[in-house]
């Protein structure tokens, strides 16, 4: 006879007697029915995830690559900026030194105004190796600018040239090895160039002398001094006091006889008053 229920017995190991209990064939259809829809939903949920796994662990190796490439340029960017500013200091450098010739040329008594600047460079279109040359171009001018003795040594009128003239003591004509400049007494004298005193005291004819040895081959002479500032071996630096105007030696009135020496002659320090 077909029923539509199954009996179901449950029997225990060393007990007598049994359970029984009938389930309906349509609740275990239904059972076997939800057990397998429930390993579809399963199977189905862990398969989406696992998809969705592999392509955000893709999402974030791409993230990370951005991430690298972004860091990658900023160190560029970095390293940009430290040539730049490298490039900034040196041009800065040069600057500098161009004020300090400026400054120096005024000393000499020079008004000779720089034209720094001109066309402008852009930073990025000069090379460290181009702006290297071209400031130790300007550091040997600064030197040999520094060590020759362009200007006056006092501001005042020239009284005397260079050159042969009557003597002032005696009637024949001799020759000037220097200028003259008419100064008031006690008027500061200043070195016309960096240099080391190689003579601080009396000469029978220019009376109080200084004589300054400056780098390669000049010489400058100060005479009839009524002060001398400065001693033997002292090193001056341009614009520096080395005396005080008088009339010492063989002199008629108060001036400064400044002589300039080349190679060991004697040129016309007119020529080295002014750059022009
Ligand atoms: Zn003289």
């Amino acid at each position: 006879m077909e029923t539509d229920r199954y009996t179901v017995m449950l029997v225990t190991a060393g007990h007598e007697g049994a359970k029984s209990f009938s389930v309906k064939k349509s609740h275990i259809r239904i059972a076997c029915f939800s057990i397998i829809v429930f390993a579809f939903i399963s199977l189905f949920s862990f398969g989406t995830s696992y998809v969705y796994y592999k392509d955000s662990a893709k999402k974030s190796q791409s993230v990370n690559k951005l991430i690298s490439t972004i860091n990658l340029l900023s160190q560029d960017i970095d390293e940009n900026n430290i040539i730049e500013s490298k490039l900034r200091e040196k041009l800065q450098g040069i600057e500098e030194t161009l004020l300090e010739m400026q400054d120096i040329l005024q000393k000499k008594g020079i008004k000779k105004e720089l034209a720094i600047g001109g066309e402008f460079i852009p930073a990025d279109r000069m090379s460290l190796s181009y702006i290297d040359y071209m400031k130790n171009d300007i550091d040997n001018l600064f030197n040999t600018m520094k060590s020759t003795p362009v200007g006056t040594p006092l501001k005042g009128k020239i009284t005397s040239d260079f050159g042969y003239r009557k003597d002032p003591f005696k009637r024949k004509t001799g020759f000037h090895s220097g200028i003259d400049i008419d100064a008031n007494y006690g008027q500061p004298i200043v070195a016309t160039a960096d240099g080391i005193v190689t003579q601080a005291s009396w000469h029978s004819s220019y009376g109080k002398t200084v004589i300054i040895k400056h780098e390669d081959k000049y010489e400058t002479l100060f005479g009839h001094l009524s002060a001398i500032t400065v001693k033997e071996g002292d090193k001056v630096r341009v614009g520096d006091v080395i005396g005080k105007a008088g009339s010492t030696g063989r002199s008629t009135g108060t001036h400064l006889h400044y002589e300039v020496m080349k190679d060991g002659k004697r040129v016309n320090p007119k020529t080295f008053l002014s750059l022009k």
